[in-house]
């Protein structure tokens, strides 16, 4: 039998060469008393969920494997949208279903493509799974118009395109005709990612079918007040979604969370007013920002990007970190030269916002 190597020997393997470049994808968590760099809802969900939750888990067999296909979150999910159960994949956050969605339609030998900027999970997400990225271009606008869509799918022929509607971290929404023709120009699948929903007054859902190449997929991390419980689901084709159960973990939806997004859907009427809320606090901030030296983009989200004149943008995040205020520095970003991405909070969280912000720019 050969030695165990010692210490000073051979060092430990190379991991995969096409990860030797990549770094992981996390948002800072500095300690801030004001933290508007996630696009969390800043409310928390009703305490009457959390009651029922309790009482759902006194019930829970924990000696036992979770019920596997999730049936009851399914069926809770499908009533909510009018479809069928069986046109439902929930997965840990809607991150897990863009990387189901990826190793079950990229993969070696295959692209993905993304329109940028726009949320880099989807990029990195690709990659991880040995998938080709072609990232094209918006207009510097940030609005993608349809026959430029269309055309980049013509010619990059991608096997997932993914589209952004709100766009984190534009904020805009994708033209319905904009979705219309990417899916027109096929091949491959359309990924709508609608994390943000519900804050804008358009969706793909409407779109989806069994013979429609469209996923949407929603989050409860936003809208829903559950960023802890990292649950987000697909709507999708019938076939997409027995392939997309075909390359997840066996069990990988636990017991607490399954019956945690079933009874969240209760209260959907709460989540509708959190998020009418949220939508008149934007309104709000987006008004005040407009006396202030910053360019601001229109916002259908629940955050709104804007750039400081004059100013670098990782200077005015730094001041603002200083003063206890924690936004997203996205001004290194490819395409967004000197922007930064602030969170709406509760009124109280924007009042210290807009103060640290005039008491750095003016
Ligand atoms: C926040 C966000 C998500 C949410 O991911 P989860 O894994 O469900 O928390 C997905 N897509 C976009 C564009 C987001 O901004």
């Amino acid at each position: 039998m050969s030695p165990l190597p010692a210490p000073g020997g051979p060092s430990l393997p190379a991991p995969r060469a096409d990860l030797a470049m990549r770094e992981g994808y996390h948002s800072a968590q500095v300690g801030a008393e004001v933290r508007l760099n996630t696009n969390e809802s800043p409310y928390p969900p009703p305490p009457e969920w959390q009651a029922e939750l309790l009482a759902e888990m006194a019930g829970i067999a924990w000696n036992r494997y979770p019920e596997r296909a999730a049936r009851a979150l399914r069926e809770a999910i499908a009533d909510l949208h009018g479809v069928r159960p069986g046109q439902v994949f929930a997965a840990n956050g809607s991150n897990e279903v863009l990387q189901a969605l990826c190793l079950a339609y990229g993969g070696p030998g295959r692209r993905a493509l993304t329109f940028e900027p726009t949320y880099a999970l989807h990029a990195h997400i690709a990659h991880l799974t040995g998938t080709a990225v072609v990232q094209a271009e918006r207009a510097g606008d940030f609005r993608l118009d349809p026959a430029a869509a269309a055309a980049a799918v013509s010619g990059v022929r991608p096997a997932v395109t993914f589209l952004c509607s709100p766009n984190n971290p534009t904020g805009l929404v994708e033209d319905p005709e904009t979705v219309e023709a990417v899916l027109r120009a096929g091949p491959g699948i359309l990924v709508v990612d609608e994390a943000y929903g519900q804050f804008a007054a358009t969706s793909a859902l409407g779109l989806v079918g069994d013979a429609t190449p469209l996923v949407v997929c929603r989050t409860f991390s936003k809208t829903w007040s559950l960023a802890a419980l990292r649950l987000g689901y697909a709507v999708a084709p019938g076939e997409v979604v027995g392939m997309l159960e075909r390359v997840a973990l066996p069990y990988h939806l636990d017991a607490v969370k399954q019956a945690a997004g079933r009874l969240a859907l209760r209260h959907r009427q709460a989540m509708e007013q959190r998020v009418a809320g949220l939508v008149a606090e934007r309104e709000r901030l987006v008004a005040a920002m407009a006396a202030l030296p910053v360019r601001v983009w229109p916002s259908q989200a629940n955050f709104v990007l804007f750039r400081p004149e004059g100013r670098a943008g990782l200077d005015v995040w730094k001041a603002l970190v200083e003063r206890s205020v924690l936004v997203r520095d996205t001004s290194s970003w490819p395409g967004l030269d000197g922007c930064l991405r602030v969170t709406v909070g509760t009124p109280a969280e924007d009042d210290r916002f807009l103060a640290a912000l005039a008491e750095v720019l003016t």
